[in-house]
Formats: C-alpha cells, structure tokens, sequence
C-alpha cells in the first residue's frame, strides 16, 4: 500500500505553471491583473487570520506598489482556477519575502498575523497549508543563495523566481531550488514489534522513528539501510516505500518507508539518540500521550509512519 492521502504540506491544488516561467509578457499582464494573489512571508513567518481556525491571507496586487517593492521579486508559485468576478483567465499566485524592505521591522496588517508555519500548519485546510510551504521553502532558498557559491558575485533571479543565476561575467551559474531528502523509517521485527528512538534534540517524552538524510551516491533503499545500522545497529531488509512529506523547515522532502529488521541486539548511537528499543502495539497504544511518553507531531509523515503500523495490528 502507498499514500492515498497527502501529507501535510503536500496537496497543493495549484498548477505550478512551469510553461509560464519564461513567458515575459503573460508574468507582466499577471503582475498588473487586480485578481493575481500575493503570498506574503516575512522573516520565514506565514501570514495567517487571526483566531483559533486560522486561513491564510493573501494580498491583490496593489500592495506590491504601496509597499514599495518590485514585481521582479516577486516568486511565481502557479496558477488556481475559478477566479472572482467571472474572470477568464485562471488566478496567479506570486510569493513575497517581505523582509526585501530592508527595515527589519514586521509589517502590521490588520486582522492578519505572521506565524510559524509549524505552529499553523496542522490547523490550516490542507491545499493552504501546501501553498504557504511552497511559498516559505523557495523564498527561503533565494534568501540563502544571494550570492553564488562558486565565485561570490550576487545572484540574479530568472525563471520568475524559480532559477538564481550567477551575475559573474567569467562564471554565470544557474542555481536552481534546493530540496534535501531525508529517509524516515518505521523499523518492525514482523511479530508486532518496532524500534522507537529518542533523538537528543527531540521534546520531552517523544518517541519517534529512525531518520537521516540522504548522502551523496545513495540510493534511498541504501540509506534507510545506512541510517538504521549507525543509529541502532541493525540490519533492515524488505525496505518499502510508504509515502512522502515536504517539510520546509528549512528546505527537506521526507520519504517515509518500512523496514523489517533482522534479529539483533539495538546498540544505540549515543551522539545522536538518548535511547532506542522495541515497543510492542499495545505499549504504544496504552502510551499516555504526555511529558512522559508520546508520539511524534499529528502532521508529521513519523505520525503516520507509526499510525500506519499500530493500525495493521
Ligand atoms: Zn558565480
């Protein structure tokens, strides 16, 4: 079986347009059309309403001019069926790093605020919560990559937004988004046990599953396989793939899998784990879900990992 649900932060219901990057004229008629949305982020913050069930917030067009800032800054992320007021043509969306005002100072727009995503992911309707980690991640990496790794002159955008180029005369690099992936693995033994960790920087009482990132010439199978030897000193076989979550904080694809491990003794890393052992389904279902013994975040793909295996029980 694989996701037949998104993941938090997946499940986007825009089309991302790529055929518009390099069309100058249709991304100029967009950033004059009065119906464009603009998606505001500023210090990595997302811009939410205010209350317990917050939406996100978008701004039109005009606000682009009012603050000051420059439609060539702006991000294409896509393009969203049925605008308001009949329009024809489908609405874009354009994302807008704030913090391009220079002052350091966060804008106050009333009604709204800027949040952690993390705090408002799991509250928002899921096409929203995608669309703001769209909107983070790409911004996040233009702020990281203004200047070219390869011979440090500035970087220009292009592709409207979407490729960094290098201004260097004698270099000229394209850059293009960065995405890091990271294996995450529920570890069984197929007799209704699995391997659950503390990590030294995880809050109080989470238990959670084994993850790392992917190293250079690596296959995915190869690091799931990699990670669980040096985290806990087992050999995994049958490595299955479940499903996947971006996670834009900053800038990670998670590819969540099943491994079963072959008998052994955990021998835990202490440089990244405080512990690791067996749990049983029912230890994890009679878990107290506090300070003491809990499972990861509801809106993480290690929820669902966990979740997905607790329920063939
Ligand atoms: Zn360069």
């Amino acid at each position: 079986m694989t996701a037949d649900r998104p993941n938090v932060y997946a499940g986007a219901d825009l089309d991302r347009a790529g055929h518009r990057r390099l069309d100058g004229a249709w991304l100029s008629a967009r950033l004059r059309d009065p119906s464009t949305r603009l998606v505001p982020v500023w210090g990595g913050r997302v811009l939410v309403t205010e209350g317990e069930s917050p939406r996100v917030v978008t701004a039109d067009i005009g606000a682009l001019e009012a603050l000051g800032l420059s439609g060539e800054a702006a991000v294409l992320l896509g393009t969203r069926e049925g605008g308001q007021n009949g329009a024809r043509e489908a609405v874009a969306y354009f994302a807008v790093d704030l913090a391009d005002l220079g002052d350091g100072v966060q804008p106050t727009i009333e009604g709204a605020r800027f949040e952690d995503l993390r705090a408002v992911g799991p509250l928002l309707p899921a096409p929203e919560a995608s669309l703001l980690a769209y909107a983070r991640g790409i911004l996040h990496w233009r702020r990281q990559h203004r200047y070219c790794g390869s011979c440090g002159a500035p970087t220009r955008l292009e592709s409207a937004g979407h490729l960094l180029r290098c201004s260097g005369e004698a270099c000229g690099i394209a850059h293009h988004p960065r995405t890091d992936p990271a294996v995450i693995m529920l570890v069984h033994d197929g007799a209704g046990r699995c391997v659950l960790a503390r990590n030294l920087r995880h809050p109080p009482g989470m238990h959670s599953v084994l993850a790392g990132f992917v190293e250079p010439g690596e296959s995915l199978e190869e690091a799931v396989a990699r990670e669980v030897r040096e985290e806990v000193g087992l050999d995994v076989s049958d490595v299955r793939y479940r499903s996947s979550q971006p996670w834009p904080f900053p800038g990670s694809l998670m590819l969540g899998f099943r491994a079963r491990a072959a008998p052994g003794e955990i021998r835990v890393d202490e440089s990244e784990l405080r512990m690791a052992r067996w749990f049983t389904r029912e230890e994890l279902l009679r878990s107290p879900g506090d300070e003491t013994f809990r499972l990861p975040r509801p809106d993480s793909i290690a929820r669902r990992l966990v979740e997905e295996w607790l329920a063939e029980g």
